[in-house]
């Protein structure tokens, strides 16, 4: 009945979606018993594992080093992934752009059906998921002898770091994908908070109306300690970069504090950011749908009032 965690981590670090992966899992443990363990891939694992190892719940985790692993192309880990499937019955990953691109690969070669952004353990086979935007919740049963999920990470808090006590122990990857190579990265460098864990996103819409002019949007995070977000308008439109998407098929954010600012609010991008703790809205239209989901609403020109609001700041 042992559950397995892919970790997700960056520069030596355990990002924090795995952690709220860990809480997942171990709701599923409830339920079934067994184990918690998790892999750490890479090219490089010795500080990844040393942090996995800390984390509460898990009793074991698995370093697979290998030079092929190091970029974390998701046809070299899912291949891993697949090779240590028979020993488990739940595998789990983040709902992130990482655990998107790898565990679709390890289930399709495992003949599975992925479950994908659970929201909710209801039992060790049966899981809540949002569909349609977020606008329905579908209750899913598996029979399947390994389950792949897919977790939503902002439905489920933190796992403790420095609860844990794992034993860590080496498992060999030997078959590194013939058909594909590490080009290269292009990475966003930001002084801001990551967007999926911050915890204030100030997001801009196409009401910004120009690249820039996204720059009272950067003002007003800069003073807020905020991560930028933006719609898909805006982002199709160029004025913010694709990383910044927030919605159905952007990220899902759920901080303490989401400004939304030129944004009318269409369900796509509602269910990326519905599940804020507190929104505010600013925005010309008194009917425009973002209203309706908001705590606060400012109706008035965003040229004026985030200019003001960040001065006042
Ligand atoms: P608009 O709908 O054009 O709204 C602009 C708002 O700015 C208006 O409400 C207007 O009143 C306000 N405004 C204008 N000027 C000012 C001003 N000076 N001061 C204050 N307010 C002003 N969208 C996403 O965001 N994320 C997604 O992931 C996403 N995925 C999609 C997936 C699919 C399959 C589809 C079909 C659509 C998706 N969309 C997504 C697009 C979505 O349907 C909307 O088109 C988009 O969210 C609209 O972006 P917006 O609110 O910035 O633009």
């Amino acid at each position: 009945m042992t559950i397995l965690v892919i970790a997700e981590h960056h520069h030596g670090a355990l990002h924090p979606n795995t952690l709220n992966t860990v809480t997942a899992a171990a709701k599923i443990a409830e339920h079934s018993g067994g184990e918690l363990h998790m892999l750490v891939a890479g090219g490089d694992t010795a500080t990844v594992a040393a942090a996995a190892q800390g984390v509460a719940g898990v009793a074991k985790v698995w370093r697979a080093e290998h030079a092929a692993l190091a970029d974390q192309l998701a046809e070299n880990l899912a291949a891993l992934i697949t090779a240590l499937a028979p020993d488990y019955r739940h595998i789990l990953a983040p709902a992130s752009t990482f655990g998107k691109n790898v565990l679709p690969r390890a289930a399709a070669a495992l003949d599975v059906m992925q479950i994908s952004d659970a929201i909710e353990v209801v039992s060790d086979d049966t899981f809540v998921r949002p569909i349609y935007a977020g606008n329905a919740f579908q209750t899913v049963r598996s029979s399947d002898a390994v389950k792949l999920i897919t977790v939503r990470t902002t439905a489920f808090a933190a796992a403790a770091t420095d609860g844990g006590a794992a034993e860590v122990a080496e498992t060999a990857f030997a078959t590194p994908h013939a058909g594909v190579r590490f080009v290269s990265r292009q990475v966003t460098e930001s002084e801001r908070p990551d967007l999926t864990t911050a915890k204030i996103v100030v997001s801009g819409g196409r009401g910004v109306g120009s690249k820039e002019n996204f720059a009272i949007i950067e003002a007003l995070a800069e003073k807020l300690g905020a991560a930028v977000g933006a719609s898909r308008a805006a982002v199709d439109a160029g004025f913010a970069p694709n990383d910044y998407q927030v919605g159905q098929t952007g990220k899902v954010v759920a901080p303490d504090l989401y400004v939304a600012v030129g944004i009318s609010g269409a369900i796509q991008h509602q269910a990326g950011m519905k599940d804020s703790k507190t929104i505010v809205a600013i925005n010309t239209d008194d009917e425009a749908p973002i209203y309706q989901i908001a705590d606060y609403g400012l109706v008035m020109d965003l040229f004026k009032a985030v200019p003001e609001m960040t001065d006042k700041l």
